[in-house]
């Protein structure tokens, strides 16, 4: 392998998703050539614990051959066919079961897509479809949170709320934006409880502000992931749900980070005891293998979409494409033939938040906070005052550098430094994690 030829290719000709196209070309890119267990290797051979699992995706990690050959299988038996036109293959049905004895109570039907933004359009056009059968064709907003990441279609940046995709392409209407509850940030005096119910009567106040005949939907993440790890207080769920039901407003779980296991159980609606109306769901359902998403469908809104006759028209080549509903069916019989999830819920997962949150008492760390297998470090200048760096780069600056120095993958959303490693990761690995991570603050402060 050729690293500097591979290089000035990928300069010459790759453009990669998220990135800046002049840093790129002027730094050259990390190749990243192979993987086991829970590490990557680059092209210079430096082994990393990948602390990020991909990009939130790898829960059994990077070596389970039942997956692959369960793709080779299929591949060699019926390599594509599509889901359109009353016509399907086995292995999406078979899926589409097996997903709905595992999701949260009363999602009983799967629509297939090729990735979570394409699962966030078709909840777009789900809830739609639902509101114009229950003629109700006047409830069309949806309320998203600020600093959401709910995909990067044009309707997937739009849900989110995340000012800068915002401001490189201007948004869909009728999606509005409430405060996410970021106790640390925006708490100021009040308790996590008190700060909990006051972050979900935003949403109240702004279904008042528009009208509830003329809200559809509201969209979440159990715990907001790309935006920080920001896990909500106790009470924030509770009160949203309330709300919810007071005005009859659809519920929409975008689980496409916390689906299959990280918070301990199949589901974050299942560890916050919430029943969504659509569910949606991506990455670690093939342990990201193969690409793969999907909407969950709660009973509400199939029996409508179902009893309401004429066609859904919508849909995309790869909806069920039969390879990745084979490496969904493989990953879910791992997950549940070795109890992975209840083992990392019993055991590892305690565990990891025991280590993690000692990395609070880090002179730079303002918040340690996690639950089941995420975690993030708030990084301040000073813990009193909770002073940020002057560089908003500094948590950036220390995951790049510490990935090839320490042998550890983390990454940074603003000043936060967050973790989702693997579910498999043994108690001497989330100690090495901790060790590694620790280096690094060091290093910084
Ligand atoms: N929703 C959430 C919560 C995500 O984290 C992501 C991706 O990170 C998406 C949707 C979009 O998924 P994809 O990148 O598969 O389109």
């Amino acid at each position: 392998m050729d690293k500097k030829l591979l290089q000035s290719a990928d300069a010459a000709h790759l453009m990669h998703p998220f990135s800046d196209f002049k840093e790129m070309v002027e730094e050259g890119t990390r190749l990243i050539t192979n993987a086991e267990d829970a590490y990557i290797v680059d092209v210079d051979g430096h082994r990393m614990l990948d602390a990020m699992s991909g990009l939130w995706c790898c829960n059994l990690g990077y070596s389970r051959k039942e997956i692959i050959k369960a793709i080779d299988d299929q591949l060699n038996t019926l390599p594509y066919y599509n889901s359109f036109f009353q016509c399907t293959t086995p292995a999406s049905v078979e899926l589409a079961r097996v997903i709905s004895e595992i999701a949260p109570e009363g999602m009983n039907n799967v629509f297939f897509t090729g990735s979570g933004s394409e699962a966030n359009d078709t909840n777009l056009r789900m809830i739609r479809r639902y509101w114009d059968l229950k003629e109700q064709p006047e409830k069309r907003i949806i309320i998203s949170r600020k600093n959401a990441y709910h995909g990067s279609t044009i309707a997937g940046a739009s849900l989110g709320g995340m000012n800068g995709m915002h401001k490189q392409f201007s948004r869909l209407d009728n999606i509005v934006h409430i405060d996410q509850p970021y106790w640390f940030e925006e708490g100021g005096d009040m308790s996590p409880e008190e700060f909990g119910i006051h972050a979900a009567n935003a949403l109240e106040t702004k279904i008042q502000e528009l009208g509830p005949e003329r809200v559809a939907a509201f969209i979440a993440e159990p715990i907001q992931g790309a935006g920080g790890v920001i896990i909500p207080p106790e009470s924030y769920w509770p009160q949203i749900k309330k709300i919810l039901a007071k005005y009859d407003i659809l519920m929409v779980m975008d689980e496409v980070i916390f689906g299959f296991g990280r918070t301990g159980q199949w589901f974050g609606s299942q560890y916050y005891d919430i029943q969504p109306d659509l569910l949606t769901f991506a990455k670690a359902v093939t342990n990201g293998y193969y690409p793969l998403g999907g909407v969950m469908v709660g009973d509400k809104v199939a029996d409508v979409l179902k009893s309401g006759g004429g066609e859904f028209t919508h849909g995309y080549t790869y909806s069920a494409h039969p390879a990745a509903c084979a490496a969904g069916l493989a990953t879910i019989n791992i997950l549940r033939d070795e109890k992975i999830i209840e083992k990392m819920a019993e055991d590892t997962g305690p565990y990891l938040q025991q280590r993690w949150k000692e990395l609070g008492e880090h002179r730079i760390v303002g918040e340690a906070r996690g639950l089941g297998f995420v975690g993030a470090l708030e990084l301040v200048k000073d813990k009193a005052s909770r002073a940020r760096f002057d560089d908003k780069c500094t948590a950036g600056a220390i995951c790049r550098t510490m990935s090839i120095k320490n042998g550890l993958v983390m990454r940074a959303t603003g000043d936060a430094m967050i973790i989702a490693p693997p579910l498999i990761l043994t108690r001497e690995q989330v100690d090495e994690l901790i060790t590694k991570a620790e280096r690094a603050l060091d290093d910084t402060a």
